[in-house]
């Protein structure tokens, strides 16, 4: 059985102090031990969050990293520096990182791997734009984005990945895909996996939707066979975030 695992992506927002503020509002609503709770906050903002949520289920995330260990990459944050401040979960490859910071399967694929390497699990995006789904061509869209972000990653470090689907059209649009369109993706996300690697790998593997969940909507949708729970962007920066965790 999966747990799930519902995370929030705060983006571009909170400075330090605003951050303190939102997990101490936020800690006891989300204080659910039934699922892994995820904050993914700005860089400047995981020390001081971590402080914020010690003592409470609340694990805070990166939203990036870079796949080197080190080095002259002015402004880049180190998967070594993200493991020392207390980090576990780091966001790979979300769809703004891709249209505004030119990331590439090939560079996803990178950062996961080097994730891997340092201990860190990663919550790899993938997801189709309007036009592509227009197209009928979300699937294998899709399917190549998850295969090249899981080269040269084995079986037993893929099982303990989490994999975000996000249809770009439903993020930030308050455009929810429907309860059909989630799991039927999410659903072939599993089918792949389980093609790269093999049954066991596709069954452990965590799938969250993402794309406009609301209080509203989180309950049907991570209801879905193959939804384990959801990356949230908006919502998980208002008290309806401690709704989405307490879904049932
Ligand atoms: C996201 O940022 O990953 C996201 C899904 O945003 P929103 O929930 O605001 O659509």
């Amino acid at each position: 059985m999966r747990k799930k695992i519902i995370a929030g992506n705060w983006k571009m927002n909170m400075t330090p102090s605003q951050a303190v503020e939102l997990v101490n509002t936020l800690k006891p609503l989300v204080a659910n031990e039934e699922v892994d709770v995820v904050f993914c906050v700005p860089a400047i903002d995981i020390i001081p969050a971590i402080e914020a949520a010690k003592g409470s289920n609340i694990q805070i995330g990166a939203e990036n990293m870079y796949f080197k260990d080190n080095g002259a990459f002015t402004g880049e944050i180190s998967p070594d520096m993200l493991v020392d401040a207390g980090v576990k979960y780091v966001i790979i490859g979300h769809s703004e990182r891709r249209e505004y910071f030119a990331e590439t399967d090939e560079t996803v694929n990178l950062k996961v791997v080097k994730a891997f390497e340092k201990g860190l699990t990663p919550i790899i995006c993938c997801g189709e734009s309007l036009i592509q789904r227009e197209q009928g061509v979300t699937m294998d869209w899709i399917r190549m984005q998850i295969k090249i972000a899981f080269q040269n990653v084995t079986a037993e470090q893929a099982a303990t990945a989490v994999i975000a689907y996000e249809p770009i059209w439903a993020i930030g649009t308050g455009k929810v895909a429907t309860t059909e369109q989630a799991q039927e993706v999410c659903s072939g996300i599993r089918a792949c996996i389980a093609e790269i690697y093999d049954e066991a790998t596709a069954a452990a593997i965590r799938i969250q939707y993402g794309g406009s969940v609301s209080a509203a909507s989180a309950p049907e949708l991570f209801a879905q066979a193959d939804i384990d729970g959801g990356l949230v962007g908006g919502a998980s920066l208002k008290p309806d975030f401690g709704k989405i965790v307490n879904y049932k």
